[in-house]
């Protein structure tokens, strides 16, 4: 069983600063970018203008930023290993993961296994339809694009995220609507209110996109009551999904807490209740998930994680 100091999982913008920071640290660490788990590389990999992530004016396309992200890594010595870990054993020390042809033996694991932005099956919605072209899972993130200003904008959900999103868009869109499957929404009272009454947005109760239409970009959304099945065609510039994300631990089979939310309980910057496991990026976040926040936490984890292991060199 090959043996290691650090080990990290993952291949977005937590994992590679995390390997960034522990590289430069003399840590040698094996960083797992995943195979089956999700597309290596991240979220940011179904991207593509990336405006916010400080150091670039022009903004960047996602794939890039990672491949960039990649190269720093690799300059500094971390190995890549293109597999998923596919399960751990965190109740032995030193800990071990297995990954479909072998295990491995650590020290100290990172978690940055993200998170996935959930979508719904709608024709014209798919990668090779709208996606990225006016259809997206992340307002904050792609809402200040051009595409969208001006423009009668469409959110699908009910919940506090639906909510702040269509807020968020109502900056940018001409108009915005929530398309909720249910005459009430899950968002807190709070928040309803502050929908109901702005101006700029109206619920359609009941109802459901059933597909999205355009040439370049998205231009017509059609949506069906629920109750009556009455078909209706909207002028759109863009459609948001904006129901919730999971959180990759299933791997993890229960060994670390987590929040009811499935995502992982961290204290104390990157700690998680096994000592010498930390985690970063969107698997600990279920607030900010943004590119920047991720590779913040990634870098905290690798500090944590480097302080640990000078504490505990000698054992085993
Ligand atoms: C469409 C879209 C657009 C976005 N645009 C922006 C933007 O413009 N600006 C911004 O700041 N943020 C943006 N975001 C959010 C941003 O992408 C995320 O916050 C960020 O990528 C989270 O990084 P992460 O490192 O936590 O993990 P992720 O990017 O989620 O990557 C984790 C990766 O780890 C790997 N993995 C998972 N499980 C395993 C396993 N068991 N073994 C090995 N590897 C595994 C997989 O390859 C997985 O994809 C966008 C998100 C989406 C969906």
């Amino acid at each position: 069983m090959r043996q290691v100091k650090l080990l990290i999982i993952g291949s977005g913008p937590a994992a590679y600063t995390a390997a960034i920071y522990a590289a430069r640290a003399n840590l040698s660490p094996i960083l797992f970018e995943g195979f089956y788990s999700g597309t290596a590389g991240g979220q940011l990999m179904s991207t593509t203008e990336v405006e916010n992530f400080p150091g670039f004016p022009e903004g960047i396309d996602g794939p890039e930023l990672i491949e960039r992200c990649k190269k720093q890594a690799l300059r500094f010595g971390t190995e890549l290993i293109s597999e998923d870990i596919e399960s751990v054993d965190l109740s032995v020390f030193p800990f071990i993961a297995f990954t479909k042809s072998a295990q491995y033996q650590a020290k100290s694991i990172i978690i940055a296994t993200g998170a996935n932005a959930k979508r719904l099956d709608i024709p014209g919605t798919g990668d090779d339809e709208f996606w990225q072209r006016g259809v997206t899972a992340c307002a904050v993130c792609d809402g200040a694009a051009p595409i969208f200003r001006n423009r009668p904008l469409f959110v699908i959900g009910g919940g506090d995220t639906a909510v702040e999103e269509a807020l968020f868009l109502t900056k940018f869109g001409s108009k915005v609507y929530i398309v909720h499957r249910r005459n009430q929404l899950r968002a807190s009272k709070i928040m309803q209110e502050r929908i109901l009454k702005h101006p700029k947005i109206e619920v359609i109760w009941d109802s459901e996109v059933i597909k999205v239409t355009g040439n370049a970009s998205v231009e017509e959304v059609v949506i069906q009551n629920v109750l009556t099945a009455d078909i209706s065609i909207h002028k759109a510039g863009g459609l948001f999904f904006a129901i919730g994300h999971q959180p990759n631990t299933t791997f993890l089979q229960q060994q670390i807490q987590l929040h009811p939310n499935g995502y992982i309980k961290v204290s104390n910057g990157s700690h998680t209740n096994v000592k010498g496991v930390f985690a970063a990026g969107d698997v600990q976040d279920y607030q900010y998930r943004q590119a920047v926040t991720a590779a913040g936490s990634g870098c905290m984890a690798a500090l944590d994680a480097e302080r640990w292991l000078s504490e505990h060199e000698d054992d085993c």
